[in-house]
């Protein structure tokens, strides 16, 4: 007998996201847009028993099932993709807007390490998700099954176009002394490279925009480049 329509149910999450994005704003679309992004999955009690993950070292992509804890409750049937310029509307259901009944998000990550001597904690590469999203399922990718090339793909049938992006010198002194000033060099080149503004904004504009990453403010602007295309700057780093 199916569940009636309106039977609600209770989800508990099994564990939570540490990630390099504090706030949603500049988190990529997808996750592997910005493979720099380092992220741990962390196990809750009583879901971290390592013998939750036996076996899980020998997949390297996992699907990551979550809630978009930052998303109001209410949603509507239609919704206005940014890949689409924010105002094309179409079914909640035909996008994967953050904006949806239940709120359940699905992310497939790369797994590059469990670590288990202090509870569980999957160490991940390249997630879109916020720090502190709360996690309801874990489970392996399995490509045979999952990795369809030939399937169509509607609005989204290719990674979005990226900018390119430079970073002025005197923005890049900030990173100096920092151990992680690769990583985060790096971090900052992919993120921005998605031109996290907002879809009816491109082109060129004076606006300073900040987005938060790791446990900096990357300040950026967006300039228009000799040959009329657009470059992003980064004008500080704080
Ligand atoms: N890959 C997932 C999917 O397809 O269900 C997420 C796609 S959704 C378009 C990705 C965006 O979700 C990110 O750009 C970020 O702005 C937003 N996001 C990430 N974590 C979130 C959270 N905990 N609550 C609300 N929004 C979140």
């Amino acid at each position: 007998m199916p569940a009636s329509p309106s039977t609600s149910v209770t989800l508990t999450p099994i564990g939570h996201i540490e990630s390099d994005y504090p706030d949603k704003f500049g988190v990529p679309r997808q996750p592997g847009l910005a493979e720099a992004a380092r992220a741990s999955l962390v196990l809750t009690p009583p879901f971290d028993d390592p013998l939750t993950v036996r076996g899980l070292e020998a997949f390297s992509h996992l699907w990551v099932t979550f809630l978009f804890h930052l998303s109001p409750e209410r949603w509507t049937p239609l919704v206005r993709p940014p890949r689409l310029g924010g105002n094309t509307r179409i079914g909640v259901f035909a996008s994967r807007s953050t904006h949806r009944p239940n709120r359940l998000g699905q992310s497939l990550v790369e797994l590059e390490g469990i670590d288990t001597d202090a509870g569980v904690r999957l160490r991940l590469r390249g997630v879109d998700l916020v720090d502190g999203t709360p996690v309801l399922d874990i489970k392996p990718y399995l490509p045979w099954v999952e990795s369809r090339p030939e399937a169509r793909a509607g609005f989204a049938p290719e990674a979005p176009a990226s900018l390119p992006v430079r970073i002025a010198p005197e923005a890049q002194a900030a990173l100096a002394d920092r151990p992680d000033a690769d990583s985060l060099r790096e971090l900052i080149h992919q993120v921005l490279a998605q031109d996290p503004r907002p879809a009816y904004r491109q082109g060129a504009e004076d606006r300073i925009y900040g987005v938060r990453l790791r446990d900096v403010d990357v300040r950026f602007h967006a300039l228009a480049t000799p040959d009329g295309t657009t470059a992003l700057e980064v004008t500080e780093i704080v």
